[in-house]
């Protein structure tokens, strides 16, 4: 059983609540949507076919890592992405997904972290969302919107009055890497008294924009 992998390595994860933890990260060729933003283009053509075993070896390589982080492009393109998920489980790593959002969560194994994009009017890819992933999420789970302009804000803030209010998940506000000033985030989530996570980009602070480590 294969998978095409664009690229496996270890570095310190940089966004959501697992930001500053090492993590293996386990980068899938090949994506359905294209933002505007993207900063991995080329994961979404170059890959190599690894058997699923193989993965696995490659991740045993750092020992002193027990979190994985599976992403992409998009990592649920790929069927076999699940049997990858459950092996990793069963090994009792530490595990998160990062979806753009658009496929179907059903069948990803509930102890895997889901960290969902809903991808917001800059991207050019606002109506990629499939709803009805909003019933596979978990308080374990966590949602977030990369914002480079006021229009992304409001989006993101209207979808959590409507879809997203009330629910246990951890939602981030990312600002796009030199975009919208960090410091205008901030004072926005702060005078609207939202109940979110500034969540900015670590490796990007401390190793620049084109440095592995997400
Ligand atoms: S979903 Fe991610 S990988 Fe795909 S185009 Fe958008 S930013 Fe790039």
């Amino acid at each position: 059983m294969t998978l095409t992998v664009n690229e496996i390595f270890y570095s310190i994860q940089g966004e959501t609540c697992s930001a500053g933890l090492p993590s293996v990260f386990v980068r899938l060729t090949g994506c359905n949507l294209d933002c505007s933003y993207c900063d991995t283009p080329c994961a979404r053509e170059d890959g190599t076919s690894l058997e699923i075993d193989s993965i696995i070896q490659k991740i045993e390589q750092y020992p002193s890592a027990d979190h994985v982080t599976l992403t992409g492009g998009e990592p649920l393109l790929q069927t076999n992405a699940i049997h990858l998920l459950r092996q990793i489980i069963d090994r009792g790593w530490k595990c998160q997904i990062e979806t753009n959002g658009s496929i179907l969560l059903k069948d990803v194994p509930e102890k895997v972290r889901k960290i969902v994009d809903v991808k917001t009017p800059s991207s050019g890819e606002s109506d990629s969302f499939e709803m009805r992933n909003l019933k596979y999420l978990t308080d374990r789970d966590e949602v977030k919107f990369l914002i480079s302009s006021i229009e992304d804000y409001d989006f993101s803030r209207d979808f959590i009055d409507k879809y997203l209010a009330r629910r246990g998940l951890v939602i981030n506000f990312s600002p796009v890497y030199n975009t919208m000033p960090y410091a205008e985030l901030a004072d926005r989530i702060i005078n609207d008294k939202l109940a979110v996570r500034l969540n900015l980009q670590l490796h990007k602070i401390i190793w620049g924009p084109d440095r592995k480590g997400r």
